[in-house]
């Protein structure tokens, strides 16, 4: 924001700066090289799930050397966590912004939905790595390579050898938390053998030079957009009446470069706002690339390897939210690591719930008729149920309250579609024909 911006006649001074900014990482916890040739736990990737882990892993009493490699060389604010709060975890306590009333729009109707004791809470990147860092260097076991590439892994007598650009360590245990980047033949397959819905992104971080946005409500769908190109919504997370995270989202497997998002960004924030590119300025931005999938993850490719996050298909199918899942699993895997539960050594894959899995269908199939479904979701389905819903946490009540909300006979044929799918996958290999 620029002195004559923040000291403007419009804005308040009370403007919750910050983003934007990249973190500073504790000296005590960055090597430059390996410190022993030999860890108990070794981390490749050090985003929100691999450093979720690791402290997951100190805080249930890991004293053993751990390492965790990144390729990245800052840590910068580059993206924005919500969910619902409805379960403690380590970082909730971090949000900047709390809402307990949510909207959906579409081009005919408003559709708010409010749940007083699980609000939507929003985490910025950059408050969670600083927070994630520091809790870390308190512990002398943990060290963080950065700027180094992981490059490969196998399996050794005792555990298993790991190849950086420049190092080669040997880890008891390594887990593998580098972030979901399918290639376009990975993808391909993906699509061929299961569902899946991209999930295409860009977000600006704006800050305004008068009071616009309604601070008690965030946006979660905006339908009332073009829809020409395929599904799109607007998502407004406003932290104040002057400052908001607008994202221009698209569930749809359409090429939209940066440029168009920013287009179709600076046109939403004219017509729904008022706004002009003169009166607001972009504290920061934020893109991402999330497949929506219900295909089956191998989590445990190694006895001794357990991969993590989107990688380990820590994406909620229907919806991509991934960041409370990855909360759940940290400590899960921290306590397997740990010796602490029976699954040491299992093999695990990663399902979902067959009512995702039709979800998931509809939207592929007939994205056209999304905005209806999830504005009538959000009307008809008791908000405290939905939210579970979307949390993961639903029970059989909240399941039927779901189904009975629905079109049935809109869903029946990806239901269908689901089921046949599945008796396939039942079917072994070798009596396919
Ligand atoms: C912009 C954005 C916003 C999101 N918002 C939400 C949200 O609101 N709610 C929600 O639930 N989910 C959200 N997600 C989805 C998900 O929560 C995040 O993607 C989350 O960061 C995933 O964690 P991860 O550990 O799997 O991957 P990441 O956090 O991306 O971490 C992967 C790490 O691996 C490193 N790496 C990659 N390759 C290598 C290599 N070869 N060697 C070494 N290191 C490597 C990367 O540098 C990175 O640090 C969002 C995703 C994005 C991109």
């Amino acid at each position: 924001m620029s002195e004559a911006g923040r000291n403007g006649p419009d804005v308040p001074e009370m403007i919750p700066l910050g983003r934007g900014i990249a973190v500073q990482v504790p000296d005590s916890l960055v090597i430059d090289v390996p410190d022993t040739e030999v860890y108990d736990v070794v981390i490749l990737g050090a985003g929100c799930s691999g450093l979720s882990l690791c402290l997951a892993l100190l805080e249930r009493g890991a004293t053993g050397p751990i390492l965790l490699v990144d390729s990245r060389t800052e840590y910068a604010d580059d993206r924005t966590w919500s969910y619902w709060d409805v379960e403690p975890t380590r970082f909730t306590h971090l949000a900047r912004a709390r809402w307990t009333t949510w909207r959906v729009s579409t081009a005919t109707e408003q559709v708010r939905s409010s749940a007083l004791s699980t609000p939507y809470v929003s985490l910025a990147a950059n408050d969670f790595y600083r927070y994630v860092l520091g809790r870390l260097a308190e512990y002398p076991n943990v060290r963080l390579l950065m700027g180094e590439d992981a490059i490969g892994y196998s399996e050794i007598a005792n555990g298993l050898a790991v190849a950086t650009t420049r190092f080669r360590v040997r880890g008891a245990q390594l887990v593998d938390s580098r972030g979901l980047r399918p290639t376009q033949g990975e993808l391909d397959d993906i699509a061929r053998r299961s569902t899946w819905v991209p999930q295409k992104f860009v977000g600006l971080h704006v800050v305004t030079s008068r009071p616009v946005f309604h601070a008690d409500e965030c946006v979660l769908m905006d339908f009332d957009v073009d829809q020409t190109r395929g599904l799109r919504f607007g998502y407004v997370l406003p932290v104040s009446p002057v400052e908001a995270l607008v994202e221009n989202v698209y569930l749809a497997d359409v090429a939209v470069t940066e440029a168009e998002h920013r287009a179709e960004l600076e046109s939403y924030l004219a017509s729904r706002f008022g706004l002009e590119p003169g009166d607001y300025e972009i504290l920061g931005d934020e893109r991402g690339f999330i497949p929506m999938t219900d295909h089956v993850f191998n989590q445990r490719p190694m006895p001794r390897v357990s991969k993590i996050g989107t990688l380990g298909g820590a994406t909620r199918p229907s919806t991509g939210y991934t960041f409370l899942r990855i909360q759940r699993s940290s400590d899960e895997t921290a306590l397997r690591l740990l010796g602490n539960s029976s699954e040491r050594g299992r093999t695990q894959t990663s399902r979902c719930s067959m009512l995702d899995r039709v979800f998931l269908r509809f939207l592929a199939d007939h994205p056209e008729r999304a905005p209806l479904v999830f504005a009538r979701m959000f009307a008809r389905v008791p908000a405290e149920s939905l939210v579970r819903f979307l949390s993961d946490r639903s029970g059989p009540i909240d399941s039927v309250r779901l189904i009975l909300a629905l079109p049935k006979l809109w869903f029946l044929g990806s239901a269908l579609l689901v089921l046949l799918r599945s008796v396939a996958d039942r079917v072994p290999h070798d009596r396919r024909h």
